[in-house]
């Protein structure tokens, strides 16, 4: 998730130097963001937008998180990562030992360092004085891509303990909780629907975020260290093949999307986002998708129903495909600009106006828009009908009420992306060997939070079969 609010400033050469003199940054060197590719070089390709420092200018704002009295930001972290232990070594040059203090807690910082919000940067000690927070989620990505470079990530085959545990679903969860399993000593078989893993990894979370050679770069190490994935595999905890093991973990995410049942919804032209995301990276993969079945943005006037995060990745892929034009709208009132809301101040995570990479490759945003109809022609979307809205307070209190405001308006458009979130899924009572974890527990969220969810998963597994 590629936040763009904070500022992206860098320091005076003399201050620096004064700074690197003294070993100390903090509150000296201001926040330098890598920043991205210039737009008009990225939008024609589906590359990692995001951009690298040089060695020096990492070091330097690894540095910045030294001298910090009482840090916040592993309390904020939900994998309890500690960022002040690696970014002291990282600002010594200790590239080894920073990746293995960062490894300690989190097992992928790969996929966290590019696609993380950063929960502990907005509890950084810096971002509480001046918004300025220290560069975590980038260092972590730095110190993780210096680590395979040189070789420090290496499998780590463990003692086996005899016992057999079966993990369903091959997301962040699931291979959080396998990898901590395997570590533990079970061996570990992953059961995955889709014929790879990495869950929204892979079939969510489009290639200009996340490059997928990063999650195959990854599972070459987990296999290396006996875990065994087998793809294809629709099971469930009661599926005969797994009956050998003692315990099962349930790691199957979110798999239904919020609809929006209103008329002219069956139109050629209308699609859920993840319909779209899911098949634009299979074909970055290289598998054939015969043409009829593409959903495709070029040439196309593009409506994004949903103002989140998944709406901001249909906005860019929509881009790439060389969208006419693209327009996103939300139900909700626009977020306050700025690093925080006053009416939602810190420690809550801000819910402030966010504008991601995408954003900044042209798009029209509108707030306060409610989709009344799909308009077609001949079964084929030529548009839709929208209702602008306000929200006023509930006299009887609770949720505020909906009124419209003004008339109904028609937005052009051939292609509608759904992009309104996920159901939480609800579960059969399992047997007491069955543990359910990640998004398929706790609903739609980050991938932070479901590797932390995988790992606590495992340890309550390990836990029961001990
Ligand atoms: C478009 C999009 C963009 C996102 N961007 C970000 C982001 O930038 N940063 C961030 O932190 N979070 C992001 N998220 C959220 C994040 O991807 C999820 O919270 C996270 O992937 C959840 O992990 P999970 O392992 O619980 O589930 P998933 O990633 O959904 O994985 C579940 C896996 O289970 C498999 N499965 C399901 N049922 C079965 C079955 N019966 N048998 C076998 N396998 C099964 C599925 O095929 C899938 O591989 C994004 C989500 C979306 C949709
Ligand atoms: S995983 Fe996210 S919240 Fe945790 S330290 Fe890394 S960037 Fe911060």
């Amino acid at each position: 998730m590629h936040n763009t609010s904070s500022t992206n400033t860098t320091t005076t050469p003399a201050a620096a130097q004064k700074a690197n003199a003294r070993g100390a940054s903090f509150l000296t060197v201001q926040r330098q963001e890598a920043g991205y590719r210039p737009v008009h070089d990225r939008i024609h390709d589906f590359g990692e937008v995001e951009q690298t420092l040089n060695t020096r200018e990492r070091k330097q704002q690894a540095n910045r998180c030294m001298d910090c009295g009482v840090p916040f930001c592993h309390w904020a972290c939900p994998l309890g990562n500690r960022p002040p232990e690696w970014n002291a070594a990282l600002a010594r040059g200790e590239w080894e030992l920073a990746y293995h203090l960062l490894a300690a807690t989190n097992p992928f910082p790969e996929f966290t360092g590019r696609i993380c919000p950063a929960l502990c940067e907005k509890a950084c000690v810096l971002n509480r004085f001046n918004h300025q927070p220290t560069t975590n989620r980038e260092d972590e990505a730095a110190i993780t891509e210096g680590a395979f470079r040189e070789g420090f990530i290496q499998p780590r085959i463990p003692l086996r303990n005899g016992r057999r545990v079966a993990v369903i679903g091959a997301g962040p969860a699931g291979l959080a909780a396998a990898n901590e399993l395997n570590q533990r000593g079970y061996q570990v078989s992953v059961f995955e629907r889709a014929e790879a893993a990495g869950g929204l990894l892979r079939y969510g979370i489009p290639n200009f975020k996340l490059n997928k050679a990063i999650i195959d770069r990854r599972l070459r190490i987990l296999q290396a260290e006996g875990i065994e994935f087998r793809y294809g595999q629709e099971v469930n905890p009661t599926s005969a093949q797994l009956q050998t093991c003692d315990a099962i973990v349930v790691a199957t995410g979110t798999p239904a999307a919020r609809d929006l049942r209103v008329p002219g919804r069956d139109l050629r032209g209308v699609h859920f986002a993840l319909e779209m995301l899911a098949q634009q990276n299979r074909i970055l993969a290289g598998i054939d998708i015969p043409q009829e079945e593409r959903i495709s943005a070029r040439g196309k006037d593009v409506l994004v129903i949903g103002g989140g995060d998944t709406g901001s990745d249909c906005i860019g892929t929509a881009h790439r495909q060389g969208a006419r034009s693209v327009t996103q709208i939300e139900i909700m009132p626009r977020p306050v600009e700025g690093p925080e809301d006053p009416a939602n101040p810190w420690p809550n995570y801000p819910r402030t106006l966010k504008t991601t990479s995408s954003h900044e490759e042209g798009c029209t945003r509108r707030w306060n828009i409610n989709t009344l109809e799909f308009l077609g022609t001949d079964g084929l979307l030529t548009g839709v009908r929208v209702q602008e809205i306000d929200w006023q307070p509930n006299p009887a209190g609770g949720r505020p009420v909906m009124v419209e405001k003004g008339e109904p308006e028609v937005i052009k458009a051939e292609l509608v992306l759904l992009a309104m979130g996920f159901l939480k899924p609800e579960h059969p009572h399992y047997p007491d060997n069955v543990f359910v974890c990640g998004d398929a527990a706790n609903g739609a969220s980050l991938v932070v939070r479901a590797m932390a969810s995988g790992i606590e998963t495992a340890a309550r597994v390990d836990e029961f079969l001990r």
